[in-house]
């Protein structure tokens, strides 16, 4: 079989760089391992950008529980195929593709075959039960992949993967009315915030109290209101997704909304949310949760995307400075998504 060589020609003695996850609550650390060798049904990819998800940080904090260790962090994989196996051959060497956190699904579980393969019994993570993207070659499920519209450059595609696509199913979650509120202006919210004002939408985006900076990035994007978000805004949501993991924020936008609205938890994780009194459900409020994706939503996702000219505000960082980028995520440094790219230069010494 032939492959490309990789970028530093490192294909040759059978080995990659990687940031890999040992331990919870200790930083990533470089390292040289063998690169992965896709079964029939994969592709070996070479990763060109690969987006820092706030789920990356649950998991190597440890608030989310360990499927595998050690563990290569990373689900907003965009990449050249390099090796596809003999049965992925519907994309091809040198083709583009996308690797979102969905790695895989059983098939024959009652969720599977009632078209909720997001709830799947026995699925498999990317950068969770399998190998993520915070290296220089990933191997994925060639039918868990995506095309990504053109009209993306590698680096600004690669928080559609997650960012973009469960932003997206959160949002086709909160119905038809006007006034949507946010609540954590990051990464996700600011996609989901274009496509809401594209349709017409009103959108109202709650921060962190005295988060003047993330409010100024929300209005910049179009939103109506942004504020503190433990005020109330100027009219009643008819609708809110909270993508800050703070439980608190469950009765907050409770009271914020008219009567029938939808609060759509779009985590995986959050802290626990405090008592609170029946009234602030009542009038047919409704709160859910929503996991994960279904292929189905990647491909909707990525049509809209490819019509709607979203901005994606990308800070970039090199793959070798990983745990900084965690970190200025943990932080709240920057406003839109955290991206990293292939750039592994020594500048310490380290033996890697
Ligand atoms: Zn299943
Ligand atoms: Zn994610």
């Amino acid at each position: 079989m032939s492959i490309d060589n990789g970028p530093s020609g490192q294909f040759a003695d059978g080995t990659m760089l990687a940031m890999r996850m040992d331990t919870a609550g200790q930083a990533l650390s470089l390292a040289r391992i063998p690169i992965p060798l896709p079964g029939e049904g994969e592709l070996l990819i070479r990763v060109t950008a690969c987006g820092v998800c706030r789920t990356d940080l649950h998991i190597a904090d440890g608030e989310l529980p360990l499927h595998k260790s050690p563990l290569i962090l990373g689900h907003e994989v965009v990449g050249r195929v390099v090796l596809a196996g003999k049965r992925a051959q519907q994309f091809s060497c040198g083709n583009r593709v996308g690797v979102p956190w969905l790695g895989s699904t059983c098939g024959h579980c009652p969720y599977c075959h009632e078209q909720h393969e997001n709830l799947c019994d026995s699925p498999s993570f990317t950068g969770y039960d399998r190998d993520g993207g915070y290296a220089e070659y990933i191997v994925a499920d060639a039918n868990y992949c995506f095309r990504i519209p053109d009209s993306y450059d590698d680096l600004h595609a690669a928080p559609l993967l997650c960012a973009g696509l469960i932003g997206y199913r959160a949002y086709a979650m909160t119905g038809a009315g006007q006034h949507l509120g946010l609540y954590g202006f990051g990464a996700a919210a600011h996609i989901v915030a274009q496509i809401a004002i594209h349709q017409g939408k009103q959108v109202y985006a709650f921060t962190r109290p005295g988060d003047l900076r993330s409010q100024e990035f929300a209005r910049s994007l179009g939103a109506a209101w942004a504020g503190d978000a433990n005020v109330a805004p100027p009219v009643r949501l008819d609708a809110a997704i909270i993508f800050a993991s703070s439980g608190e924020l469950v009765p907050q936008a409770l009271a914020a909304t008219r009567k029938g609205a939808t609060v759509v938890c779009a985590g995986i994780h959050m802290s626990d949310v405090p008592r609170f009194a029946y009234a602030l459900l009542w009038g047919e409020r409704c709160v859910r949760s929503v996991a994960n994706l279904t292929r189905a939503d990647g491909e909707a996702f990525f049509a809209l995307a490819g019509q709607v000219p979203l901005h994606i505000n990308v800070v970039p960082y090199a793959m070798k400075d990983a745990n900084q980028a965690l970190n200025d995520l943990r932080a709240g440094a920057f406003d839109g998504a955290a991206v990293l790219v292939p750039d592994w230069t020594q500048d310490t010494g380290v033996d890697v």
